[in-house]
């Protein structure tokens, strides 16, 4: 399995190239600032004690504070959080907001623990690293596995611990309790602004065929939207596989089914597909929506979508993305594509320090602008650059924080 961390870095190296930016800025990038590692322990439901790994990557404070999600994730490691937290920073950069990049991580498959473990485990984690957070200092968010409802817990803990009553410290909290209108979906409407955005240039035939990987928070809400909007979601997976129907399927109905039974299997008037047959099916546009490292060197050749929208972070390789430049396979990047719910999580930040509560239209609004704005910067960048879409927009991230820096 391709290295995360190797792969970012190659891609911020070949950013370097096209746009022909200094080594200063990218020997700051390569190194995050702060790694913290951290050992939690857990009272478990049958009364013995379990310890779990736990890491905050602080890569840049450069542009702000630190922000990022955190994952619950067997295979979270210290390589995957590292990258996740560069791409943060790019993140955070190409959507023009006033934050850094950071990431966090528990390795766990949060399926095994009870809800009171899961509980005890969130409130852990900001245990042992309260001291490395704050609405000025690092704003952690959800990830993978991580529910509104943990989101919550970790913002209730840090509370008790500092006495900060902003709430302001984690976003992606439930509205009830400091959250902002929108946030649930901000990711795949994000995902939705920058492709239509830049779907006239895509050439794409009308009622394009949609295929989703992962449909959890960000694969879920895109299939939603993107059915609202006319185009005809084919497929879409969970971790343990998924369904196919080149007629069409109904995002909300596989949503109530999945729910009902815990998976796709089953589901009538359709096809079931494995995650690996998903990437290669006849579709317009693939959206990659669950983890890293799902389109490599070996099945981008087999890849039949036009466009590939990342709404995951990392699902494409360096080597996958030679291949799909060289079939002109567009890649529109994780980095711009997915930013929708880095630029709700920074609203929510704003409204919970302004004592504020904005409408969802306006929040919507809000969103729109900025990533209208950044989709079609990006795409004149890659024009200009005779480069990919990738490139282009690491290029605009890596100019914005070398200003900053020098700035300071
Ligand atoms: P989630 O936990 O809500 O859902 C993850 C989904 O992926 C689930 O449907 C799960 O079954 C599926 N999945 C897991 N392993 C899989 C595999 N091997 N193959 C296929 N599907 C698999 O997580 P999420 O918040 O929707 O995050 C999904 C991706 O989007 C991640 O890469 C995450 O970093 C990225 N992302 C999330 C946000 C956010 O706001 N939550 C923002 C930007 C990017």
């Amino acid at each position: 399995m391709p290295n995360p961390f190797q792969n970012a870095l190659t891609q911020l190296k070949r950013a370097r190239e096209a746009g022909g930016l200094s080594n200063d800025v990218l020997a700051r990038m390569e190194t995050p600032e702060r790694e913290i590692r951290v050992a939690i322990p857990i009272l478990m439901d049958d009364g013995s004690i379990k310890i779990f790994n736990g890491y905050r990557i602080q890569h840049s404070s450069a542009r702000g504070p630190y922000k990022g999600g955190i994952r619950l994730h067997p295979q979270a490691d210290v390589n995957e959080v590292k990258a996740l937290a560069l791409w943060m920073t790019m993140k955070t950069a190409v959507a023009g907001i006033p934050m850094g990049g950071g990431k966090g991580g528990i390795t766990v498959d949060p399926k095994t623990l009870s809800r009171a473990e899961l509980e005890r485990l969130s409130r852990g984690w900001v245990r042992t690293l309260y001291r490395d957070l704050g609405p000025k200092i690092d704003v952690p968010a959800p990830d993978v596995n991580t529910t509104p409802e943990i989101m919550a817990w970790m913002s209730d803990e840090f509370e008790k611990l500092t006495g900060d009553k902003t709430g302001a410290t984690f976003t992606g909290k439930p509205l009830g309790k400091g959250g902002s209108e929108g946030r649930g979906s901000a990711t795949g409407l994000g995902g939705f602004i920058v492709f239509n955005a830049l779907s006239k240039k895509l050439n794409l035939p009308k009622n394009a065929r949609v295929a989703i990987q992962g449909m959890g928070n960000v694969g879920g809400h895109a299939a939603r939207i993107f059915a609202e909007h006319g185009y005809k979601i084919i497929a879409m997976s969970d971790s343990r596989g998924g369904i196919f129907n080149e007629k069409g399927l109904d995002p909300k109905a596989i949503e109530e089914y999945k729910r009902a039974h815990g998976s796709l299997a089953g589901f009538s008037g359709a096809k079931a597909v494995s995650n690996a047959e998903l990437l290669e099916l006849e579709t317009d546009v693939l959206i990659p929506a669950a983890l890293e490292n799902q389109i490599t060197s070996a099945n981008a050749k087999n890849i039949k979508a036009k466009v590939i929208l990342e709404l995951a972070n990392g699902p494409t390789t360096p080597e996958a993305d030679d291949i799909l430049l060289e079939r002109e396979i567009t890649v529109i990047p994780d980095i711009l594509a997915n930013s929708g719910g880095v630029i709700v999580s920074f609203f929510e930040w704003e409204q919970n320090l302004k004592r504020e509560h904005w409408s969802e239209k306006d929040v919507c609004e809000k969103l729109k602008i900025i990533l209208e704005r950044e989709a079609a910067a990006v795409w004149k960048r890659a024009k200009n650059l005779s480069t990919d879409l990738r490139r282009a927009a690491f290029v605009i991230a890596l100019e914005r924080v070398e200003a900053a820096l020098k700035a300071k």
